[in-house]
């Protein structure tokens, strides 16, 4: 790729809010480039092997519905849990079929920005670094990579220590028909009791047989620290060893470990400072406003910074709107975000993180920066707001929190 690279949109993180961004930008005809470091789309849903929506599936748009009918028509969708291997195959099919343009294995490193606009997107993979024009720029990356290196300020953690939400690498446990012998490295600590598991207890039962475990908890480190995020992973894999050991020798005596997701779970990093600020205050309110373009309506979700197991805080919400405004980061014009690194305080992500509503985001995302290039709009500031509301709504999101029903599980 060089200079006359024929972009018009680049979408950098091809998690679920980039994959729904890419193809709604693709999909009225602009050339579209996702940009992906790992080997499949779905980041969290799919590389990080967790299988589940946790809050509202309806009315988010005609991209979550296509996803969860293809899931259904593969027999690989329960309830709110789903198989997410088929997802990789169904969102990769979903994404060809919109015409943009994919390439794995690639990272996104930084951005030149001249008067307050992102001209091109720095890569590396493994032809080396190079670098892609494009019109408008949709920063998917979860961790808001992409906006940071284009300058935008960004908030982290707490407000008082710059503590995150813990990370998880989830675990994939298959029954093997027979007892199995319990195994540890040595030198690991063995768990005794269900009082000195790590995480959310031992996972649950799919209706395929798998046991999905959402079990560790890694906390006190910073995912968008180069060192901090490897100790993580490594501090994970550790702590599978150890719950694997303790149900086999307690719960599930004939099963074995059989997958875990290719990199650790993420739940909150840079939070990018927006032209709005969604807050707690807000989404116990159920806000709504004149530019949403999305409505979040699961649970304040806030696992406890410190303690392990959850901990922390649960506690329902109305559904409420997400504003444009949130996606548009201060000081660049030809950006948006989409996904969890939005801009918002730390208890109204836990809320807006969850992947229905992050697949609702981008949808917006892409379909606004098709029509900004579209328009020739080189601000995001610009647009026609209500001219994008009727597309949004066409394509099947409900934009107007009464439209959904409050998502709450006290687990
Ligand atoms: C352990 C765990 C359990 C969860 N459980 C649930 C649940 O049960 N239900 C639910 O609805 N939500 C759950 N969540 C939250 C939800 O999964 C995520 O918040 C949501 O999926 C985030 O989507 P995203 O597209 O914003 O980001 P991601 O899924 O993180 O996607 C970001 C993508 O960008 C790529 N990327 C990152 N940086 C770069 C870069 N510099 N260059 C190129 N590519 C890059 C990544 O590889 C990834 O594919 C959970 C989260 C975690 C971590």
């Amino acid at each position: 790729m060089n200079q006359t690279s024929p972009y018009d949109i680049v979408v950098a993180g091809g998690g679920t809010a980039g994959t729904a961004a890419a193809i709604a930008a693709a999909r009225p005809g602009r050339r579209v480039l996702i940009i992906e470091e790992s080997n499949c789309l779905g980041g969290i849903s799919t590389a990080g092997c967790v299988g589940e929506w946790f809050a509202g599936i309806t009315g988010m748009g005609d991209i979550f519905n296509g996803i969860t009918a293809e899931l259904t028509r593969a027999n690989c969708a329960w309830g709110r849990f789903f198989n997410s291997e088929m997802l990789k195959i169904i969102l990769q099919h979903q994404m060809q079929k919109s015409g943009a343009d994919i390439l794995f294995h690639t990272r996104v490193t930084g951005a030149s920005v001249s008067d307050g606009s992102i001209k091109t997107v720095h890569c590396h993979n493994r032809s080396g670094f190079f670098e892609v024009p494009a019109k408008f720029v949709i920063d998917t990356t979860g961790e808001g990579d992409l906006a940071a290196y284009a300058g935008a300020s960004f908030s982290k953690g707490d407000p008082v220590e710059g503590l995150m939400l813990h990370m998880t690498l989830v675990f994939i446990l298959c029954d093997t028909g027979k007892p199995v012998t319990p195994y540890l490295p040595e030198g690991l600590q063995a768990i005794h009791s269900r009082s000195e598991l790590p995480g959310l207890g031992t996972g649950g039962r799919l209706p395929d047989g798998r046991v999905y475990c959402n079990a560790t908890k890694v906390m006190r480190h910073d995912p968008t620290d180069g060192k901090s995020l490897s100790d993580a992973e490594a501090e994970a894999r550790m702590q599978i060893a150890r719950i694997v050991h303790y149900m086999q020798r307690t719960s599930h005596p004939t099963y074995q470990l059989c997958a875990s997701g290719s990199k650790i779970g993420i739940r909150e990093g840079r939070r990018i400072t927006g032209e709005y600020t969604l807050t707690e205050k807000d989404i116990l309110a159920g806000v709504t406003f004149n530019d949403n373009i999305a409505v979040a309506t699961s649970q304040i979700d806030f696992h406890s910074l410190t303690e392990p197991g959850h901990g922390g805080r649960r506690e329902q919400v109305p559904p409420y709107g997400i504003p444009l405004r949130a996606l548009t980061p201060k000081g660049l014009k030809n950006i948006l975000t989409a996904g969890k690194c939005i801009s918002g305080d730390q208890v109204a992500h836990s809320s807006y993180r969850m992947t229905p509503t992050c697949c609702m985001m981008g949808q917006s995302a892409g379909t606004a920066a098709a029509a900004a290039v579209e328009n020739s709009v080189t601000d995001i500031r610009m647009i026609d707001v209500p001219h994008l509301q009727r597309i949004l709504c066409e394509n099947g999101l409900v934009l107007d929190p009464k439209g959904h029903s409050s998502f709450y599980i006290q687990e």
